[in-house]
């Protein structure tokens, strides 16, 4: 069994787009700017963006932060995104989710404008995803494709199967583990809460991307020996051995299920730390003008 080291990995991966972007200032590129909008007091988002400025930082990008209280109306929110669409300065926008219920997430994300859309939520990129042209694809679904590419994992011809149909994650890893790529080129099983007999599928999977968020769903006896498991559950489970009193778990029961697989991400540590690399890929492929080359 090898373990998949999303943490160095995407230590790895972050140094390379930081080569890049210096490559691309030195040849006279634009520096990449990335604009986030945050909206409210919500602890975790707070620390999810603050995570994504210093990364951007870090690797030599611009960023920008709007702030907002968790009043603000949504034709405020939607004129400031139109606003930062027309800012030729700004190649991404992102808005940090969940958003208060007054405000609709569908509109929010459906007024970005798709060549700046470097979360990938925006219908536009995500039919291009399922056309096979080029697109934004979105954090998790890229953490896990790059992991698979990283490690060599063969994926032509397996049988996937993927716990979850969200369109965040399960959807576009099956639309993206489907594609005629690497990787890709598996043949595709999704599977769901309505989903009978869910383990007679798993047993047949030689990969089984597992994003559910129920803590350690996925057990020994459903899953076959060799398999590639890649946990993207993270769920809180109260801990007060832990200094934060929780300790995070995936979707996986990892200590019984680990020793049968071929390849296993753990969590955290897995795809969680991948997720960060594709928001700063995308915007670099923002700023290069590679997905839209007339924007
Ligand atoms: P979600 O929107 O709640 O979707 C969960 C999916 O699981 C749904 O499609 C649901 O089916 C399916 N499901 C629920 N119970 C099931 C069961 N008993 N058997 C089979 N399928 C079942 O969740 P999500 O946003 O995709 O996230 C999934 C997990 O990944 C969560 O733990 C989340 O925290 C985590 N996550 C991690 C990262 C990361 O960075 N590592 C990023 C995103 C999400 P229905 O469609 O029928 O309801």
């Amino acid at each position: 069994m090898e373990l998949i080291d999303g943490k160095s990995v995407s230590e790895e991966l972050k140094k390379n787009i930081q080569q890049e972007v210096s490559n691309w200032i030195a040849s006279g590129g634009k520096k990449p700017h990335l604009c986030a909008i945050l909206v409210g007091d919500d602890g975790a988002s707070h620390t999810y963006v603050a995570a994504k400025i210093k990364d951007c930082e870090a690797i030599g990008f611009t960023s920008s932060l709007f702030r907002f209280d968790s009043q603000v109306t949504e034709e405020k929110l939607l004129s400031t995104i139109i606003e930062i669409n027309q800012n030729p300065d700004i190649d991404g926008l992102i808005v940090q989710l969940p958003l208060p219920g007054h405000i609709s997430v569908d509109r929010v994300t459906q007024t970005i404008a798709p060549e700046k859309d470097v979360d990938g939520f925006h219908p536009q990129n995500v039919g291009r995803l399922s056309i096979g042209l080029p697109t934004y694809v979105s954090a998790t679904p890229f953490g896990i494709i790059k992991l698979m590419e990283y490690y060599g994992i063969e994926t032509a011809g397996k049988h996937c199967v993927v716990l979850g149909r969200s369109n965040i994650v399960g959807t576009p890893a099956s639309i993206l583990m489907s594609r005629n790529a690497y990787p890709g080129n598996a043949t595709v099983t999704i599977c769901h809460s309505k989903t009978k007999d869910l383990e007679k599928y798993t047993l047949q999977a030689d990969i089984i991307i597992a994003a559910i968020g129920i803590p350690e769903f996925l057990k020994a006896h459903m899953v076959k020996p060799g398999t590639v498991v890649i946990d993207v559950g993270i769920t809180r489970i109260e801990d007060s051995s832990k200094k934060a009193g929780f300790r995070l778990v995936g979707d996986v029961d990892f200590a019984a299920v680990a020793p049968l697989c071929s390849y296993i991400t753990p969590v955290p540590g897995g795809v969680g730390p991948m997720t960060r690399i594709g928001l700063l890929t995308n915007t670099l492929k923002s700023a290069r003008k590679e997905i839209y080359t007339t924007n």
